[in-house]
């Protein structure tokens, strides 16, 4: 038996090992073994099983670690996929889907001394009035961790042993596993009768998971380019994996999302209640669900509604949680939970697109437009078209889930690639907010001072404090002022390392780079030699500053800030959001991160302070990213009984993006943007890659860059659809002391290209100190 094992090194490539006739038994594809490499044992997982090797005198692999293969076959060619797909090493794309936690050699395991009742031998030993209480409490509680069974009643561990010489109860060393929410009670809730519209919804799921459960395939035709594989290819791959270079191996995915849908609901149309019961469907089929949420909105409350659904009646089981807070410890029980069969749920940030369920009928893909989907390291995969391939791959439906979503989803759901459906109105008929909109070119020429909040705003705010109705304001910006400026002569603070201004953050008198962290004090003249103007001035908003001047309009109101300055403890954002809920807080400012997601009824006013804030940054993007802001900014008010209202402070209010946000209008949004991205050949009209080049000496990333540029367009002359443009400068032309220079390719379909650019990849040489990474659906142009 011959294996092919990616090493934990990097090496960009894979090698083949013998497995000895003893382990032959203990060795599929995703076992993780331990094998010689040169002088030393590395450790590695099995990637294929294949049946000759091209290279002689073969080493045989030395371990077998672990009992079960961590990660199942399916992901595994998920992984092989996005190698291939998103141009990085097999090994890079492995650790992405495999995390450290459960990667380590030893396992992970925690043990801990439980308790257990036991019924003492006759006759039994006395006991005292207390010693009785202890006994009736564990009796009543069951078996539990012995330190955890102390602190309840109210002892020490030194009295619980004197009982169990007494025989009345077992102390031993038990494996535990860590549960990060044993602490929350949960309350069961029932599925919901639901409205017409999500009857439509559910249906139309429920109908898809029963034909992927009977291996039939869907009734959208899947188109011609991405053809599915016959069952025998799909075989043929793991068994017959011709040797040679990675490049043969082919990926026979279907790529049309035939299983996939589209749910557009607005904000509070119960999108959710539609997740939940497709879920308890795929429950009843005998296959698991995956949930995807963005990292910000995982909150205890999204996770809280999953649980409270499964935690007990007919489709009770556990729900595994996977996040970036949780401990290695947490992760690894977490996804022990999940490969075990124990927890058929999944609920997660990005990587629980990998999450080891199986078999798999279900993935939902909550808030699918959402940039956090997007891995911004290698491998920089998107988990929500990573969630398209793995369903397609192992027959599971798809739901991608949005108020916004993204032009590229709606686009597919328009031709057909994906199923639509629609919920239009508030599930428990809430109306949707009003939305009014504030020219601020109008306050600012009537106030001399730069202008935080406008009449109309401070006069709404006002209002709703009296009624004791609570306010959430919304800038995208942290810090208390974006620039620091003398208006004699110009200066500006910029950072040393970056081609950014730096941002004045008041409470610490600094000057911070949000790209570098570099930090300076804030002068109090300006630092010019010929100048030394006293007068030197803080331009542009933060949150900061939003902060300070409520505090300052509103003396009794209760103010809390929520941006990533504010929240430096693993609980802060649980305790500020708690707060909010229970009604300690009347206004809340934040970032984006006040705009995810977040239920709280009695919100009826959100006020957003600078609208047009991302709408002029080079970006194609940007015009869609701020209709989504403000879309969800808006959807946090008026979820309760009191109809909401929404103020938009903007330079440029008759901006389409703007305009559209405030009729809830994203099908006027999308008509016009798609026009515009049309016409430019840019998403989804086009996929792009981009090459970034960056290093320390300016002329040399420049001159690599020219050279690579050069190379592409001798190498890529058989894509007659390839739009090549730069070397250019980027965006963000220097970071981090390194000057940036980017090549953007756009093509019709990226399968083909990324193929050949990683074949370019592996042989390209770089100077020294150049630096390239490549972006295969880049949603960060900077
Ligand atoms: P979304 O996920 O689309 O933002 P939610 O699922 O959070 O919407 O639903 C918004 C509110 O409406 C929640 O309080 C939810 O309990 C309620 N809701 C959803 N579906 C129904 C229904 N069929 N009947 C009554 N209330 C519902
Ligand atoms: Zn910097």
């Amino acid at each position: 038996m011959i294996v092919r094992v990616t090493l934990e090194i990097a090496l960009r490539q894979e090698f083949d090992y013998l497995v000895p006739e003893a382990l032959a038994d203990r060795v599929e594809i995703g076992t993780r073994v331990k094998v010689p490499f040169g002088h030393r044992e590395v450790m590695g997982c099995v990637t294929a099983v294949v049946e000759t090797s091209e290279h002689k005198n073969l080493r045989s692999i030395s371990r077998v670690i672990g009992t079960q293969s961590l990660v199942t076959p399916k992901v595994l060619r998920i992984a092989r996929w996005i190698a291939e797909y998103y141009c990085c090493a097999p090994e890079t794309a492995l650790k992405s889907v495999l995390p450290e936690a459960v990667r380590r050699e030893k396992d992970g395991w925690k043990e801990q001394l439980h308790v257990t009742p036991l019924t003492p031998p006759e006759p039994a030993a006395k006991l005292t009035k207390r010693q009785q209480e202890i006994v009736d409490l564990l009796r009543q509680r069951g078996e539990m961790p012995l330190q955890q069974f102390a602190e309840l009643a109210e002892t020490t561990a030194e009295t619980v042993r004197r009982l169990e010489d007494k025989g009345y109860l077992r102390i031993a060393q038990k494996t535990m596993e860590r549960d990060p929410y044993a602490n929350e009670q949960i309350v069961p809730t029932q599925q919901l009768i639901l409205s017409a519209e999500q009857k439509v919804a559910l249906d139309a799921i429920i109908g898809a998971l029963a034909q992927c459960a009977a291996g039939l395939k869907p009734a959208v035709p899947s188109s011609p380019t991405f053809a599915p594989p016959s069952r025998a290819q799909e075989s043929a791959f793991f068994n017959t994996v011709k040797t040679g270079g990675g490049g043969e191996v082919r990926q026979g995915f279907r790529r049309d999302g035939g299983n996939t849908f589209l749910l557009h609901g607005v904000t509070g149309s119960g999108k959710t209640e539609v997740y939940l019961q497709a879920i308890a469907r795929a429950l009843e089929m005998g296959k698991g669900a995956i949930v995807l949420v963005p990292e910000i909105s995982l909150t205890p409350q999204t996770v809280e509604r999953f649980k409270a659904r499964f935690s007990s009646g007919p489709h009770q089981t556990q729900v595994a949680v996977l996040h970036s807070h949780l401990s290695a410890g947490e992760r690894h029980d977490e996804w022990h939970k999940i490969r075990k069969g124990r927890a058929r749920i999944v609920i997660g940030a990005r990587s629980a697109i990998f999450a080891p369920v199986d078999p798999l009928g279900l993935i939902i893909v909550d808030e699918e437009h959402e940039h956090s989907y997007k891995q911004e390291e290698a491998p920089r995969y998107n988990a929500r078209d990573v969630a398209v391939v793995r369903g397609s791959a192992e027959d599971a439906v798809v739901v991608l889930g949005s108020a916004t979503p993204s032009l590229e989803s709606y686009h597919n759901a328009k031709k057909g690639k994906y199923r639509l459906l629609e919920l239009p109105h508030r599930a428990d008929n809430a109306k949707m907010p009003i939305v009014r909109i504030v020219d601020m070119r109008q306050t600012a020429k009537k106030q001399k001072d730069q202008t935080v909040l406008s009449p109309q705003l401070k006069e709404a705010i006002l209002q709703r404090l009296e009624k004791k109705e609570q306010v959430m304001l919304f800038l995208n910006r942290r810090g208390y002022a974006t620039s620091l400026q003398c208006p004699l002569c110009g200066y500006i603070a910029q950072c040393p390392n970056c081609s950014v201004s730096l941002t004045y953050h008041r409470a610490e008198q600094k000057l911070c780079c949000h790209i570098c962290r570099h930090e300076a004090a804030a002068p109090t003249v300006c630092p010019e030699k010929t100048c030394r103007n006293p007068a030197i001035r803080f331009a542009g908003l933060g949150t900061e500053k939003v902060e300070s001047t409520l505090a300052r309009l509103f003396p009794h109101a209760r103010i809390s800030r929520m941006d990533s300055d504010t929240l430096k403890r693993k609980d802060d954002f649980r305790r500020i959001l708690g707060d909010f809920r229970t009604g300690k807080i009347d206004i809340l400012v934040g970032t984006q991160m006040i705009a995810k997601g977040l239920h709280f009824p009695n919100v009826t006013l959100v006020g957003i302070i600078h609208a047009d804030l991302g709408l002029h940054i080079p970006d194609f993007r940007a015009g869609e990213r701020t209709f989504q802001l403000l879309t969800q900014v808006a959807g946090r008010a008026g979820r309760g009984d009191v109809e909401g209202e929404v103020w938009v402070q903007a330079f440029t209010p008759f901006h389409p993006s703007i305009q559209y946000a405030r009729k809830h209008d994203f099908l006027g949004f999308y008509e016009q943007e798609i026009e515009f991205r049309e016409q430019l050949r840019y998403p989804p009209f086009s996929r792009i890659a981009l090459l970034t080049f960056r290093g320390r000496n300016e002329e040399k990333v420049e001159f690599t860059a020219n050279h690579f540029r050069k190379e592409l367009d001798g190498l890529l002359t058989d894509f007659p659809d390839l739009t090549i443009s730069g070397p250019a400068p980027a965006p963000l032309a220097k970071a981090e002391k390194n000057y940036r220079f980017q090549i953007m390719l756009r093509v019709g379909q990226m399968s083909r290209l990324s193929k050949r650019l990683n074949e370019f990849l592996q042989k390209a040489q770089l100077p020294d100190d150049v630096l390239m990474s490549i972006d295969v659906d880049p949603v960060n142009l900077q």
